[in-house]
């Protein structure tokens, strides 16, 4: 029935057996009261089959729920429904007069979505996107509602989930005061001689991008909160035309340069919210690693850089810091990220995809969950140390594995 559901990329082709769109919370848990098998599709920007359900299971859509974003002032937080974006959740924060602390270069991905799988943004003190969550709610396996909220000791796996809990029907977020960032970027930074944690905390968020055609950084985005006394960055020189990250293609889509400052909505993702691209010519993989070894490990990447460039649109250095959720990526570690958008070729891309992975094995990374990687599963589950916790937690909210697939059990090795 879903035979030509793909996800925003293209390269994957959701099988279920059946695709429903619930219009109420009482259809949405009769449906997964009655089905096997069941997977929650966000804004299907992942780039693997992890919100595949299998040929016999029920891939649900939460888009034609009210998409509830209501802010509570005085406690400072918004509670969203499952299947709203960060789009739309920002722009009524926003007029509220709150902000998020941060935002992925992409503003169209669900936010439901992007807490399961540990996305994130950028910057040395602004933890991944799940860590302003406060309150989970959940469609369980047999259909009844679970809240879990912070301080209950099962709700550090609850939010990076990678989907394997339940439907996520609502969340609560932290907000702060809304605020301005500018957002300047800077050219050719060189390798040599970086000083990675100075380079990467001078700014709000720092993001580095190369093409590894050469050695060092063709831009340096910086975004400068305007209530924060700004770094000097002397080490680049400032960019004299607007820029888009992957060499060659035009700025009108992305976020205000210059120093203008602006809505922390319009600065802290690289890409407008009113351009919305329906889908891309790219693959993407991502590394979390312990941004101690951040140095080290781009010295590993520019030693393999000429496999790494000709399949490569363009890099991204980010950092992340350490937080609590078991399956994040950046558990545990103030990380670093490294991030490649691939050329749309998966057989040309998968090689170097495993280049990549051995040439930064001794850093330990634990890869992105929603995007590729080739990376053996039993190799990841080592690295996570509270991975058996987030099992017993799967097991006991959902026995018969009905929200399990092929992906979530090859993670948790069950
Ligand atoms: C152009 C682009 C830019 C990106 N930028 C970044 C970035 O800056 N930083 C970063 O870290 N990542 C980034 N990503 C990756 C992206 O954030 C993740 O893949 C994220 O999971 C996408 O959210 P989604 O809703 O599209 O997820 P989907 O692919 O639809 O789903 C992801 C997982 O979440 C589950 N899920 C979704 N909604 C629910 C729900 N309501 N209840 C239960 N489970 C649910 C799904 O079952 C699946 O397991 C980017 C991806 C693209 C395509």
């Amino acid at each position: 029935m879903t035979g030509t559901l793909t996800n925003w990329a293209g390269n994957i082709t959701y099988s279920a057996g059946e695709l429903h769109r619930p219009q109420s919370l009482d259809a949405l848990a009769a449906l997964v009261a009655a089905a096997t098998r069941v997977r929650v599709l966000g804004s299907g920007h992942s780039f693997n089959t992890i919100a595949e359900p299998g040929d016999d299971g029920v891939l649900l859509s939460l888009t034609a729920l009210p998409s509830a974003v209501d802010v509570d002032s005085g406690a400072r937080t918004v509670r969203v429904a499952g299947g709203v974006r960060y789009a739309e959740l920002a722009r009524r924060v926003h007029r509220a007069g709150f902000a998020l602390p941060n935002m992925a270069s992409l503003p169209h991905i669900s936010v439901a979505g992007s807490v399961a799988t540990g996305t994130h943004g950028s910057g040395v003190t602004n933890g991944s996107l799940a860590s302003v969550v406060r309150e989970v709610e959940l469609v369980t396996a047999d259909g009844s509602t679970v809240t879990v909220g912070r301080g209950e000791e099962r709700f550090d796996g609850a939010v990076t989930s990678l989907g394997a809990l339940g439907v996520v029907t609502a969340l609560t977020l932290d907000l702060e005061p809304a605020f301005e960032v500018s957002q300047h970027v800077f050219t050719e930074l060189p390798l040599a001689g970086l000083d990675f944690e100075t380079v990467a905390a001078a700014a709000y968020s720092v993001s580095l991008f190369t093409d590894w055609v050469r050695p060092g950084f063709r831009q340096v985005w910086l975004k400068r909160r305007t209530d924060q006394p700004p770094a000097d960055f002397p080490w680049a020189a400032p960019a004299t035309a607007a820029m888009h990250p992957v060499p060659g293609m035009p700025a009108v889509n992305c976020t205000e340069q210059f120093g203008v400052p602006g809505p922390w909505h319009e600065r802290l993702p690289h890409f407008r919210a009113e351009f919305t691209p329906s889908s891309g010519a790219e693959l993407q993989s991502e590394y979390l690693l312990p941004r101690a070894r951040a140095l080290e490990a781009l010295h590993a990447l520019d030693a393999v850089r000429d496999t790494v460039s000709p399949v490569l649109q363009v890099c991204e250095v980010r950092t992340v810091a350490a937080d609590r959720q078991w399956l994040s990526p950046a558990y545990g570690r103030d990380t670093v990220a490294l991030h490649f958008t691939w050329v749309a070729d998966t057989a040309a891309v998968l090689p170097v995809v495993r280049r990549v992975e051995e040439a930064l094995d001794a850093f330990g990374p634990r890869p992105h969950w929603g995007k590729v990687y080739t990376m053996p599963s039993s190799v990841v589950r080592g690295r996570y140390p509270r991975l058996a916790d987030f099992a017993s937690l799967a097991a006991a909210l959902d026995p018969a594995g009905k929200f399990r697939n092929a992906f979530v059990r090859e993670a948790l090795g069950v």
